[in-house]
Order: C-alpha cells, then structure tokens, then sequence
C-alpha cells in the first residue's frame, strides 16, 4: 500500500488552465473520489498520475518514489476507463493474462493469477472465459474484466475514470458496492474520479472537490456534504437554495424576514440551505429548539418519485422544500435546522 502525493500540479491546453497547482495526498489504502463539474479538471489530475499526460510543472509521487517523468508502464499504477477498453478480438482469459504476457510471467502462472482475479471480481461462470470474447458480455460483465485486467498485475494505485457511468442505474449500483467492498479487502490504493456526488459519498473514504483546475475541498463524505466550505461546494452538493441574506450580530434577514442567527459572517450574505433540509410545518405548529424558521405560501408541489418538491414563495423569492408527503397550498412555515443553513460572505 502506498500513498499518492501531488505536488503544485500544473497543466495547461492552450489558454486553458485545467489544473492550476494541484497539491493533494492520496492516502494509502483508502479509496479517494475526484469529484467536481464537467471540465474541473478531474480527468486531467488523474491521467497526470497515471502517466498519460506530462505535467507542465509540479511533482507526482507514489510512495516515497518521484514519478512524474516515468512513462505510465513504469509507474505501478493501473487504469480503469470508462469505455471499458477491452480488446474485442481477445477472450475473457486473453484480456486479462495480456499485462503478465507482457511482464513474461510464466504460463502456469498467469492461468492462477488471472483465473483467481476473475473469482475476485464474480465474473460468474470461470468455464468459458477461454472461448468467450467482451461482446458476448454485459457491461456491467465488461467493466467486471476491465477491473480484473488492471487488478491482476497488482499495481500499487488502483486508477477509475467513471467507470461506471455506462451502465443503467441498478447495475451501477450494485457495482459501486461491490467496488467498495474489493477495494476494501485488497487493501489498495484507489482513486476514483466521478461527476456524480451520491456516487462519490457512497464510495469513497475521502472526497476530492474540484472547480475549475482547483481542489476546493478536501474531506470525509460527511464533512463534504454536511459542512461545504463554499457556496460552490454547498450548491454542487445537493438540490440547495441560494438565498441573498444580511447577516448581523445575532440575526439574519432573509426575505425581509429576521431569524436567529450565530455564524461569524457579517454583512451581505449567501445563505444556503438544501430543500432536503428544510421542514414544512403549520403555520401554528410549535416553535421548534435551534431552528431557522421563515414563513411563506406555498404555491406549487411536484412530485418526483422519492419525494414532493413545494415552491414555496417569500415575497419575491422562491425556496424549494422537499417532503416525503404532499402538502396542501397555502401558509406554510419553513423550519430549517441551523446548523443545515450555511452563510457565506457575498
Ligand atoms: P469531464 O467530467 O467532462 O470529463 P473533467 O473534470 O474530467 O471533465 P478534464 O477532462 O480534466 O475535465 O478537462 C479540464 C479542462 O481541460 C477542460 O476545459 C477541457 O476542455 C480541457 N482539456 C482537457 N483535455 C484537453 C486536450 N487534450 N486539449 C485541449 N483541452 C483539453
């Protein structure tokens, strides 16, 4: 097990700066999400680690181990794409065993190592995976040899580039627990790079938060959604509100409304709550201990499955509240636990 270090990583594509001095720890044995917007830079920052792409300047090592001028092959990393990447004229068996042909493990060897991945990764029937070639399988099967593939040399850093967004919902699912709980018996060093924020929480030991060539936040899945250092990072985290608000000694003015209000931010403020965040009470209900409370009309609810959203209107502003059950139009409170209301300086 080994630990990635970046040092001030930089990259540019013409005039676009699609790292501007990335400096971050990977740590060892724990498996890491690159998370952030399409075009952040996620893709950039794990391709400079892998080795498929020269950084302009900055330093990557692996271990205690300086990489950053070594080809990918030398690094000791291995690579999982998106697309899968499998070699269509190649069996199962042949996909798999190419890196230790490569390497000149010994035939008897290599049959072990690749039929013992192949179990690792639930390829399901080991009979055929000498005839079977990629397009006889699923994806979800694809992705399953794609990962046994860069398992079976067993590379120090485990590397995922959305490995899962081709498949539908349920099987990536079921994946990204299965992902998890692999990583966590090899005991590798993974790193995850993915656009989708449930995915990142659900997988990851750390999140990696980036925007715009930058890593904006760095934490525990909880720590990423439940205290965003940034409006930014509060939005990219959730269905959230975004609300223009005051912020004085004691209280906060929203919507021409004051509540109760402790943070160290003072004057013009984002005040940002998510609408899963926000509880929709009667207008007579009782006061409830350390909440936000603002009063509103509720104008609208939809119904999207999980849950109803309402739109809920504050003179000229409109908050979106979220309830398992529907709710009647009309007067409504909004009660918002406030250590669920984050306020940023404008
Ligand atoms: P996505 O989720 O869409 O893949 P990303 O966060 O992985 O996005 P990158 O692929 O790292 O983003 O790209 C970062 C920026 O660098 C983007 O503005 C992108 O257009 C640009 N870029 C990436 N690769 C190249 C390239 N080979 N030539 C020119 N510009 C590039």
């Amino acid at each position: 097990m080994v630990e990635v270090r970046v040092e001030n990583v930089r990259k540019t594509y013409g005039k676009v700066e699609a790292l501007k001095g990335a400096s971050l720890i990977f740590a060892s044995g724990a498996m890491t999400a690159i998370l952030g917007p399409s075009g952040c830079g996620k893709t950039t920052l794990l391709r400079s680690i892998a080795g498929f792409i020269q950084v302009d300047s900055g330093r990557i090592f692996l271990g205690g181990d300086d990489v950053t001028g070594l080809p990918p092959q030398r690094r000791g990393t291995a690579m999982v794409f998106q697309n899968y990447a499998l070699w269509p004229h190649m069996t199962i068996f042949g996909n798999v065993a190419y890196g230790l042909r490569l390497q000149k493990v010994p035939e008897a060897e290599i049959r072990r190592r690749v039929l013992k991945v192949l179990e690792l990764v639930e390829i399901g029937n080991l009979a055929d995976v000498e005839t079977r070639k990629p397009a006889a399988l699923s994806g979800g099967q694809q992705q399953r040899v794609a990962l046994a593939r860069a398992l079976v040399v067993e590379p120090k850093v485990l590397l995922m580039d959305e490995p899962l967004s081709n498949l539908d919902a349920k099987v990536r699912q079921r994946l990204r627990g299965e992902l998890r709980g692999l990583q966590k018996q090899i005991g590798i060093t993974a790193i995850y790079v993915t656009h989708d924020q449930e995915e990142a929480l659900a997988l990851a030991d750390t999140v990696v938060l980036m925007d715009q060539g930058r890593i904006v936040q760095t934490g525990t899945p909880q720590d990423i959604y439940l205290k965003p250092g940034t409006a930014f990072a509060a939005e990219f985290l959730g269905v959230s509100n975004q609300l223009e608000g005051e912020a004085g000694e004691g209280t906060l003015k929203i919507a021409g409304q004051t509540v109760p209000y402790s943070g160290a931010v003072r004057g013009e403020a984002i005040v940002i709550v998510r609408a899963s965040d926000i509880h929709l009470d009667e207008p007579s209900a009782a006061a409830r201990a350390g909440a936000m409370v603002l009063t509103g009309s509720l104008e609208e609810s939809l119904f999207l499955g999980a849950h109803y959203r309402h739109y809920v209107r504050l003179g000229s502003v409109i908050v979106l509240a979220d309830s398992p059950d529907p709710r009647p139009a009309g007067d409504v409170r909004l009660v918002m636990p406030s250590d669920r209301v984050q306020v940023y300086a404008r």
